[in-house]
């Protein structure tokens, strides 16, 4: 380390380095040719950019984006926060509602790992609560191992286990939650099983929020466009903690095209055959002794442990990414992101290669880690 960087990293927070670096599904410098590990959608699409007033400031929260997305979750334009992806979302309510080095947010593990990331940077406490407890715990137990947690992050259907909190649960979790926390419900895939979304109870709670993405279903991950979806008392301090000038142009632009009553309608047959493609690699899965256990829950994803860890890198040898997990305790989860028929294909062919622990040689055991 040398002097200058040694004495920078003696003016961190505590809570700054403590850090450790975030690694998100492209951030881990992977080589490949197929890409199934960050939940992408496999339609690329066209877009038309006319690029003409780039000398003026965008409009901070675009009007025909926020009108379009009001009208697709059929919630009023006061309800709608354009952000930097859903992750923006997750950031602006922890700052806006937390106190540091005072204040907890509550998760249920496994989940999502940007809530954790996004506390630990704001010095904000994390209340681990587990998914078998939001699953199977009752609203009373819930609510009671919440305890002060100002912030109840629901991923539903959840990352990456698939799991559905029942929305009347969600709903009892509100009512019993009322003025004393925010639950917020991460719908980052609610497209593949639209009928369980919550942005039915905005109208009626106070205290629920819902975060959305233009990354999964409407497949636009490069573009970063998420959305806060609150009653406006709750968006109105988080109107004033957001970046000014937060969205850009460029982006608002594409994003009101990607939103069109049309595109929803293209977005709406895509999921149709992604769910499909997922019932299918779900099949094989359960055909192949490589799948121990299979997680087949809702979104564009299905998560399995394998039999054998190597088969992991036998994969990447083949080009084949997919993202490796350590649940409950074990490194040999692994969870494959829905692409287009022909990159299945390409799992398939991997499943198809790998013999069975009993019989594998070269493959089996634990030496290689
Ligand atoms: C992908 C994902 C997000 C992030 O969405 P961005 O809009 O790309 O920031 C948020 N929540 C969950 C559960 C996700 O899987």
């Amino acid at each position: 380390m040398s002097n200058e960087s040694a004495q920078a990293t003696s003016l961190l927070p505590q809570n700054i380095a403590a850090l450790a670096a975030y690694s998100s599904a492209k951030s881990e410098k992977l080589t490949g040719t197929t890409w199934l590990n960050a939940n992408e959608s496999p339609y690329a699409k066209n877009l038309e950019l006319s690029i003409e007033d780039l000398n003026r400031y965008p409009d901070p929260q675009p009007q025909l984006v926020i009108d379009r997305y009001a009208a697709y979750t059929e919630l009023e334009s006061e309800n709608v926060l354009m952000t930097r992806g859903a992750d923006e979302g997750i950031e602006l309510l922890v700052r806006t509602y937390c106190e540091p080095a005072k204040d907890s947010i509550a998760l249920f593990l496994p989940t999502y790992g940007m809530y954790k990331v996004t506390a630990d940077t704001h010095n904000v406490a994390i209340n681990s609560l587990t998914q078998a407890l939001l699953i199977d715990g009752s609203v009373d137990e819930i609510v009671k191992a919440v305890g002060s947690s100002k912030l109840v992050f629901i991923c539903n259907p959840n990352n990456p286990t698939g799991s559905l909190t029942p929305l009347n649960k969600v709903k009892a979790i509100a009512t019993a939650l009322t003025g004393k926390a925010l639950v917020i419900v991460d719908e980052a895939y609610i497209e593949f099983c639209p009928e369980q979304s919550a942005t039915a109870l905005i109208n009626e709670f106070g205290n629920v929020v819902v975060l959305r993405t233009l990354s999964k279903a409407f497949a636009l991950a490069g573009l970063r466009t998420g959305f806060t979806l609150a009653q406006q008392s709750v968006l109105a301090p988080i109107r004033k903690v957001i970046a000014p000038y937060p969205v850009s142009g460029v982006v608002a632009s594409i994003a009101a095209q990607a939103i069109a009553p049309d595109a929803i309608t293209s977005m709406r047959r895509q999921v149709t055959i992604l769910n499909s493609l997922k019932a299918k690699l779900v099949q094989w899965l359960n055909a192949s002794p490589a799948a121990l256990k299979i997680l087949t829950g809702e979104g564009n994803f299905v998560t399995l442990k394998l039999a054998n860890k190597n088969y992991f890198k036998v994969a990447l040898e083949q080009g084949l990414v997919m993202r490796a997990f350590t649940l409950y305790g074990e490194d040999d989860w692994l969870r494959i992101s829905i692409g287009s028929e022909q990159e299945l294909e390409q799992v398939k062919i991997w499943l198809d290669g790998l013999q069975t622990p009993a019989t594998t040689a070269p493959l089996a055991g634990n030496e290689v880690s």
